[in-house]
């Protein structure tokens, strides 16, 4: 339910809503808006009765609001989110460029990815270091000498750093040395680490399942809002289908359809999306077409050598002719890219 204020409503008049609403043990959450002030309720576990609201002074209106997710939803909020790290953003004019490799691998190689990436005008750096590996024998990731390595390539660079949190046991580390925190797809029904970056404030980029619906998505987002956490960026990185010739299949489909339900900034990533670096520079643009606000590319200097996503990864090369391509898509599709 949505408690929509008068254009003109006094912060007095707000403050009592909330204060009403708190009464009866629900939680407010206020949203500002261009125009006017909502104010959302959730943890009613009952349909609430619109006239203990309606007739407070300041309030316009009650709606009802009948889609599982709320704060994450177009209808508590019209207005588009607009997320700024650092230099960039997500969710504006401007398309948000996140690039780096699968895994921070060593110093040196990270602090050459930062320099490329740097180069391009690109404004977020990725790279794991707590790597979430299909196999327990696979290369788990460098872990906090790999989160010191990206924290001083951010600043030597200015770039801002994406980087995976695996659980909440490592969860203040990595906060300390990010930007933004990534969650990855295995990750996004892990409830309590939803939880514990709602209640962090640190901005977050969540990836979808690889078997998730979108209201699934757009659900496990509402666990980050609810706990007051309003930066948060959903990703789509592909879906298991029954095609065998990609890694996964990239559900293009999530980023019209997640900017008609709702308001939070939604980017692509072709890498995983496909799994095979040749179709990464295709389904970038696509994703700019579609009216993606961002990207995530996976690049390398020798994909041969790679200690995860090799196949996925761009070469340096390929990657900044991707980059002067994507400056007329962006036009094209009424955005730019720095
Ligand atoms: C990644 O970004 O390196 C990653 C592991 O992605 P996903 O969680 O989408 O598989
Ligand atoms: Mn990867």
């Amino acid at each position: 339910m949505l408690v929509v204020m008068r254009l003109d409503a006094s912060r007095k008049e707000i403050d009592t809503v909330k204060a009403r609403i708190s009464s009866f043990g629900f939680t407010p959450h206020e949203i500002p808006g261009v125009q006017r002030v909502a104010i959302g309720i959730t943890g009613n576990k009952a349909k609430v009765d619109p006239e203990i609201f309606l007739t407070l002074p300041g309030v316009v209106d009650v709606v009802s609001v009948s889609k599982p997710f709320k704060l994450v939803g177009r209808d508590f909020k019209p207005e588009q989110t607009v997320i700024t790290v650092g230099t960039g953003s997500f969710g504006g004019k401007e398309i948000g460029i996140i690039a780096g490799p699968c895994s921070v691998e060593s110093r040196g190689q990270i602090l050459e990815i930062a320099d490329l990436v740097k180069s391009t005008g690109a404004k977020f750096l990725r790279g794991g270091a707590f790597k979430p590996r299909t196999s327990p024998y696979a290369f788990q990731g460098l872990k906090l000498e790999g989160l010191e390595y990206l924290k001083e390539a951010a600043e030597r660079t200015g770039l801002s750093v994406v980087t995976e949190v695996k659980d909440v046991e490592t969860l203040p580390l990595v906060a300390e040395h990010s930007d933004i925190l990534q969650i990855g797809a295995r990750n996004m029904y892990n409830f309590s680490l939803l939880e514990k970056v709602g209640e962090l404030g640190k901005p977050v980029l969540l990836k979808r399942s690889f078997a998730a619906t979108i209201e699934e998505l757009l659900m496990a987002a509402e666990y980050i809002l609810s706990k007051g956490n309003y930066n948060v960026i959903l990703c789509e990185r592909g879906i298991r289908t029954f095609e065998t010739y990609t890694r996964n299949t990239l559900d293009l489909n999530a980023v019209p359809l997640v900017k008609k339900l709702s308001h939070l900034p939604i980017i692509v990533d072709p890498s995983h999306g496909t799994g095979a670096w040749d179709l990464v520079s295709p389904l970038a643009q696509a994703a700019i077409v579609a009216g993606a606000d961002g990207l995530m590319l996976e690049i390398h200097s020798h994909p041969e050598e790679a200690l995860s996503d090799g196949f996925q990864s761009l070469k340096p090369e390929t990657f900044l002719r991707l980059m002067r391509k994507l400056h007329s898509v962006a036009e094209l599709a009424g955005r730019t890219l720095s």
